[in-house]
């Protein structure tokens, strides 16, 4: 998203209690994150236990409840065995264990494989059946989420005259409960997709986690600095700005288990450059993730060059603002030396295809950038610029655009699309424990049905990711689970009251367009 925005079926489930299993050290839930994904533990294939054998064990008088047993963990072993047609882990082993199985213990992953491998002997393990296949829940690493309220509005404007005329005089009037509902509606429409997680770049910053919080979803906020018109820009502004948002870091950030704090400065051309040094610092003394929107736009480099003497990275990774953890969403216009120095700083990527498509921004070099070892995951920018968060649609459009640009019809494989989406996203925002099925991650997934012609014919693993990406959608998606929990089953959100949602943001959203 420019500057300019952010101013101011089914039938799842067949339970049983079935195995026994003795709850051994890598039971316990793994507090943290970056290293505390375990290697993935490889499984013997020939182990191929068809469903009747998984199926056949009698359900031993485990109540289940909207999907998981009722009771709490202490009504069974704490460990949950979810047992599916199809799991795909997106760990970088295999692409599929079909039939697959993943073992739950709290909100962490405990083990994954083929359903026999995971049996053990002691404490009963409650099974529940996934018609379908799992996949890690998928990973935004770069939207403005609460602009569901502004969806639609100013569509095909001229940039400055959509800030000047439409937005700017919108967000001016933007009240606290306006982004709490806002965001709420973009966690329905993002939980539906299977989206799990995302990072998110606004400013009202405790709604926004009031919301994610309470639609039991998972993001990373980083709250966007920005020198707003009217204000000094000086020395006791910026002061007063990174005061607010390191007093926000220590009340919010590992709140609920699911919310993450980190920083942003919205970008090298809308931030006086020690404002984007001071945030970088106070991001980076936190070991916390550090957000901008970097070579966006053709014409933004030019200017910045033109003061400061240098491309935007090569001054930015002077001043020192490279060295902690970095996020840079868009990165388009990069030139080979600017490269060069993302991967000397392990900077990561957000790559928007979709946004940068809508607004005519320019394709991003995701070849290149690949090439050169440097992470990178898919986000879908805010909803006033996409126009939805759909990241299966980004999967698909990123193979796409990379392909054209290569001209080569190889390029980006579907595999590579979905890692895009799943472990690397994860990894661009410095959490290995997202985006991936494994010992250790975040037990944060999404069901998958297969059963749907997207899907014919299946001749082997390989061809379900090709499917997964080129023809399925997330229309497929039937049940998403955060943290182990729950938050769609069968299509039905849990969590939200997406009909009260829509109302309260048509109706926030009708008013601030009356006032602009
Ligand atoms: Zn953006």
């Amino acid at each position: 998203m420019p500057v300019e925005s952010f101013l101011p079926a089914h039938r799842r489930v067949v339970t049983t209690l079935t195995g026994r299993h003795r709850p051994g050290p890598a039971d316990a839930a793994r507090p943290g994150r970056a290293d505390t994904v375990a290697t993935h533990v490889p499984v013997d294939r020939s182990i191929d236990l068809g469903w009747a054998t998984m199926a056949d064990p009698p359900r031993q008088g485990i109540e289940w409840r909207d999907g998981r047993p009722a009771g709490g963990p202490e009504a069974h072993s704490g460990v949950v065995r979810y047992v599916a047609d199809a799991v795909v882990p997106c760990d970088g082993t295999v692409p599929a264990h079909r039939p697959g199985a993943v073992e739950v213990s709290g909100d962490v992953v405990v083990r994954v494989g083929p359903p026999g491998t995971l049996r053990s002997t002691g404490a009963r393990v409650p099974e529940v059946r996934v018609e379908g296949a799992l996949l890690p829940g998928l990973v935004n690493t770069h939207c403005h989420s609460p602009m569901t309220l502004f969806r639609g509005t100013g569509e095909n404007l001229p940039l400055r005259r959509w800030l000047e005329e439409v937005l700017w005089p919108r967000e001016a009037h933007l009240e606290p409960e306006d982004v709490f509902w806002g965001m709420t509606l973009a966690a329905a429409e993002l939980l539906g997709f299977g989206v799990t997680t995302t990072c998110e770049m606004y400013f009202h910053e405790d709604p926004v986690v009031d919301a994610v919080v309470a639609a039991g979803s998972r993001a990373v906020v980083t709250p966007g600095v920005l020198q707003l018109p009217g204000t000094d820009g000086g020395t006791a502004w910026w002061d007063a700005c990174l005061d607010r948002f390191a007093d926000f870091h220590a009340r919010r950030d590992g709140e609920s288990g699911r919310i993450e704090i980190g920083f942003a400065a919205h970008a090298a051309y809308t931030v006086p450059l020690p404002g984007v040094v001071a945030t970088a610092t106070a991001a980076r003394t936190r070991d916390a993730l550090f957000h901008i929107h970097l070579a966006e736009t053709e014409r933004e480099g030019d200017a910045f060059a033109a003061e400061h003497g240098g491309s935007v990275p090569e001054v930015l990774a002077a001043a020192g603002v490279f060295d902690g953890r970095v996020l840079a969403a868009h990165s388009i216009w990069l030139s080979p030396d600017d490269v060069d120095l993302y991967v000397l700083h392990d900077v990561a990527v957000a790559h928007c295809p979709q946004s940068n498509a809508k607004l005519a921004s320019g394709i991003a070099p995701l070849g290149d950038l690949l090439g050169r070892g440097l992470r990178v995951g898919l986000g879908t920018d805010g909803p006033a610029s996409n126009n939805n968060l759909d990241l299966w649609e980004e999967m698909r459009l990123a193979a796409m655009l990379a392909r054209l640009r290569q001209g080569d019809a190889g390029a980006l494989p579907a595999a590579a699309a979905l890692d895009l989406a799943t472990r690397g996203a994860g990894q661009a925002l410095g959490r290995p424990d997202l985006g991936v099925l494994a010992p250790g991650a975040k037990a944060d997934m999404m069901a998958v049905s297969l059963d749907d012609p997207a899907f014919v014919p299946l001749f082997d693993d390989a061809m379900l990711i090709e499917h997964l990406v080129w023809s399925a959608s997330s229309r497929l998606v039937t049940d998403v689970w955060v943290g182990g929990q729950p938050v769609v089953v069968d299509g039905e959100h849990r969590t939200i009251d997406v009909a009260e949602a829509r109302d309260e943001v048509g109706r926030r959203a009708a008013r601030l367009a009356a006032v602009a």
